[in-house]
């Protein structure tokens, strides 16, 4: 069952309230995260929270217990200056900037004359997201895994 420090691997699918596809996982490209420590979104861990191996269930997350709210103050006008200058800017460009002591995913919104438009929300703050999921994997975290707060699944090492 899945408790805190537990590594989880399940595959999903998401959509938000008028069954836009948002996003899926599979078992060939499984989501894996370290429960209960905010490896995921905390309506996710809840609903989790419990299940064992093979379980499936549908949860709906509401932008409180998801990605937040929109916030108005995250769409920010930037002079292209402030950008390196053999950049190729364009919209739906992701970069990162620290902001208030955090890193934040900036996305182009569009390009005005001498300024960059961008927000700074998650794309998907604001959406309730109805999730379709399936438990395929617990397994305990390792020592190195606990100390870092995150999964270690092949390619990431640091
Ligand atoms: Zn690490």
């Amino acid at each position: 069952m899945v408790k805190k420090n537990d590594v989880v691997s399940l595959s999903y699918t998401l959509k938000n309230s008028d069954g836009v596809d948002l996003g899926k996982a599979d078992a060939k490209e499984p989501m894996n995260y370290l429960h209960g420590v905010g490896g995921n979104i905390p309506g996710l861990e809840e609903e989790i929270e419990g299940l064992k191996v093979g379980d499936k269930k549908d949860v709906i997350v509401p932008p409180e217990k998801g990605y937040g709210d929109v916030d108005p103050k995250l769409f920010l006008k930037v002079a292209r200056s402030n950008f390196p200058a053999d950049m190729d800017i364009k919209p739906d460009m992701q970069f990162s900037s620290e902001m208030g002591g955090k890193e934040n995913i900036f996305t182009v919104e569009s390009i005005d004359g001498d300024n960059v438009n961008v927000n700074g929300n998650h794309p998907l703050a604001g959406q309730t997201l109805h999730f379709s999921l399936e438990i395929l994997g617990i397994r305990d975290a390792t020592e190195e895994e606990l100390s870092h707060g995150h999964v270690h699944d092949g390619s990431h090492h640091h």
